[in-house]
């Protein structure tokens, strides 16, 4: 199904595939680092979750300081990549 994409909002995008180290990366805005393994929701709110086979394939989310919508893609699939 296709969405048309809302381009009034701002919206930023994330590879996580690209990210080094722990997965953590800064919002894009703001520069607050926000932590995918963090589910205090404290520095995020997730927005809305993709799951393809079983399988995270997307993630928006919300900065919790400034607002902004993240999407994440690039969720590791498997362990022998
Ligand atoms: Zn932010």
């Amino acid at each position: 199904m296709m969405k048309k994409l809302d381009k009034k909002a701002s919206a930023y995008k994330i590879d996580l595939a690209s990210v080094e180290g722990d997965g953590s990366f800064q919002c894009p805005k703001c520069g607050k680092s926000i932590s995918p393994d963090d589910e205090s929701e404290e520095n995020y709110q997730i927005l809305d979750t993709k799951v393809v086979n079983d399988e995270l394939a997307e993630l928006v989310i919300s900065c919790a300081k400034c607002g902004s919508t993240i999407k994440l893609t690039g969720f590791q699939q498997s362990p022998d990549a």
